[in-house]
């Protein structure tokens, strides 16, 4: 029997672990109140800390070694809202990802223009 069968995560939502969007709070709280509680989180950490592909473990939230996917709280750079993105995200929405790529695109045939 190896540690991971005693895990306290077992059948519980693997988006705790790996908090998104605009539940995140919620989810991470929901991980770390269960790997406080968790009999193995010593040995989860240290295997997490070896292989680490991010989320949250042993009561840690771990930012990946090879992933872009770690969130953090952000300020969107078009409308301004607050949300939760990796740490290259600048914008809230796809939306707001195209309104600037739409206003770049104007402002460069205008200097275009002006030129
Ligand atoms: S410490 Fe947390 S992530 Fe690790 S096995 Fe326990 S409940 Fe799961
Ligand atoms: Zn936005």
């Amino acid at each position: 029997m190896s540690w991971r069968d005693r895990a306290a995560c077992i059948g519980k939502p693997i988006d705790w672990f790996f908090p998104h969007g605009k539940n995140a709070p919620a989810q991470k709280a929901r991980a770390l109140a269960l790997c406080s509680k968790c009999p193995v989180s010593a040995e989860c950490l240290a295997d997490a800390q070896s292989s680490c592909d991010g989320g949250i473990r042993g009561g840690v939230s771990l930012t990946p070694k090879h992933s872009t996917d770690v969130l953090e709280p952000k300020r969107c750079a078009m409308c301004m809202a607050a949300f939760m993105g990796s740490y290259r995200a600048k914008f809230c929405s796809d939306d707001c990802r195209n309104d600037a790529r739409r206003e770049s695109w104007v402002k460069a045939k205008q200097k275009a223009r002006v030129a």
